[in-house]
C-alpha cells in the first residue's frame, strides 16, 4: 500500500524566487507537482498545500510554530506521514517546538529544506525533498526529524551549522539518526518509540521567553531587562558547564529578582557540545542559589522552544522546573 504523505510549505528559500532586493518566498505547490521524480511508483502519495503568504523563517513566531503543529494534529487520521518545507534560518526551533507540541504524535513528521530555492539552477531542494519524502515513508520513524543533505537528524537536536552548506545541520551532542548515502540508513536503536497519546496543544503559544548569552562584562541591566515583565523564562546561554560570573554581586542580585518574580531560568551551554552540570564549578552558585535550572545537554534552540510550549501549557512556573530536566521527546540526555 502506498503511504500518503502531507507536504506542507510553510516558506524558506526552497520555494523563493530571484527578485531585485534578493530571494523572496513564492507560492511552491505548482512548482513541485511538476517534479517527475514525485509521480514514481516507490514515491508516497503526495497532498501539498502551502502557507499563504509563504514567509522567511527569519519571521517566523512562536505562533507559526503553532499553526503548522495545528495543521498536523488536525490531519493526523488522514496521513501517515507529514513534510514540512521551512526555512533553514529557524528550521531547528520549528523542528524542536513541533517535537514538543506533537508529542503525543505516532508518526513522522519530517521537516527540510534547502540553500538553494528548487526553481534554481543546482538547488539542494529536490534532494532534501527527496530523502525526506523518503524517510517519511518509512514504517521505524514515527517521531520529528530534520533532514538536510545526508543527516538525517532527531527535531529537537538541530543546530544549524553552515549559512550556506549543502550540509547544514548537525546535532551537536547526539549522533544522527541516520545518513542518506546510495542507501537511507536510519540507526534502529536510535529511534524514539512510537508515542500513542492525546494531542493537547495551547490554545496560543504565546508565553514571553528570552534568551541571553552571558559574555564578559554582561551588565546587570541586560539581564535585568532580558527577565523584566512580560518575561515568564529565560534561558541563559552560560559558559561551560553552567558558569556565570560569581563576583559580579549586580548580576546576582538581577538573577535573584527574577527568581522573585518566579521567572524560570534554564542554563544551558555555550559550547556547542556541551552539558550544563550546575554544581561542578562555584562559578555556577549564582544561578543555583537564584533557582536557575541546569539544561543538560538541551540545545539553546530546543531549550527555548520547550520553555515556550511548557510555559504557554499553564503550567506552574515549578512543574516547568522539574520537566525542564525530564526527557520529553528525545531533547537531552538524563
Ligand atoms: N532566510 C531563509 C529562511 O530561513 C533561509 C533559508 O531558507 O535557507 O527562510
Amino acid at each position: 500500500m502506498r503511504k500518503r504523505v502531507h507536504v506542507l510549505y510553510a516558506g524558506g528559500t526552497i520555494g523563493m524566487r530571484p527578485t531585485e532586493s534578493g530571494y523572496a518566498p513564492a507560492p511552491l505547490a505548482d512548482l513541485i507537482r511538476d517534479q517527475p521524480e514525485l509521480r514514481a511508483p516507490e514515491m508516497p502519495e503526495l497532498e501539498i498545500t502551502e502557507h499563504s503568504p509563504p514567509m522567511d523563517s527569519a519571521n517566523a513566531r512562536p505562533p507559526d510554530w503553532l499553526r503548522i503543529a495545528r495543521d498536523i494534529a488536525r490531519r493526523r487520521g488522514d496521513f501517515d506521514a507529514f513534510v514540512v518545507l521551512h526555512g533553514t534560518d529557524t528550521m531547528a526551533y520549528t523542528a524542536s517546538a513541533l517535537a514538543f507540541l506533537l508529542r503525543g504524535l505516532d508518526r513522522p513528521v519530517v521537516v527540510t529544506g534547502s540553500q538553494i530555492p528548487l526553481a534554481v539552477l543546482r538547488s539542494d531542494g529536490r534532494q532534501n525533498m527527496l530523502t525526506a519524502l523518503c524517510v517519511a515513508a518509512r514504517d521505524d520513524v514515527r517521531e520529528v526529524c530534520l533532514v538536510f543533505g545526508s543527516r538525517i537528524l532527531r527535531g529537537c537536536r538541530a543546530v544549524k551549522a553552515s549559512a550556506g552548506g549543502f550540509e547544514a545541520f548537525r546535532s551537536p551532542s547526539v549522533p544522527p539518526l541516520g545518513l542518506a548515502g546510495v542507501n537511507i540508513e536510519i540507526a534502529a536503536e536510535r529511534l524514539r518509540p512510537p508515542a500513542r497519546a492525546a494531542i493537547a496543544l495551547p490554545d496560543a503559544l504565546d508565553a514571553a521567553v528570552g534568551m541571553l548569552k552571558v559574555y564578559p562584562g554582561l551588565p546587570a541591566e541586560v539581564l535585568r531587562a532580558a527577565t523584566a515583565p512580560p518575561v515568564r523564562g529565560l534561558v541563559l546561554e552560560a559558559y561551560g558547564a553552567g558558569n556565570v560570573p560569581d563576583r559580579d554581586g549586580a548580576l546576582q542580585a538581577a538573577l535573584a529578582e527574577a527568581a522573585a518574580r518566579d521567572v524560570v531560568v534554564v542554563a544551558v551551554s555555550q559550547c556547542l557540545d556541551g552539558r550544563v552540570d550546575l554544581g561542578a564549578y562555584a562559578a555556577g552558585a549564582p544561578l543555583v542559589a537564584a533557582g536557575a535550572v541546569g539544561g543538560l545537554d538541551m540545545t539553546s534552540e530546543a531549550a527555548y522552544a520547550k520553555l515556550v510550549v511548557l510555559l504557554s501549557e499553564g503550567r506552574p512556573p515549578a512543574e516547568v522546573r522539574a520537566l525542564m530536566r525530564r526527557d520529553l521527546c528525545g531533547e537531552l540526555t538524563g
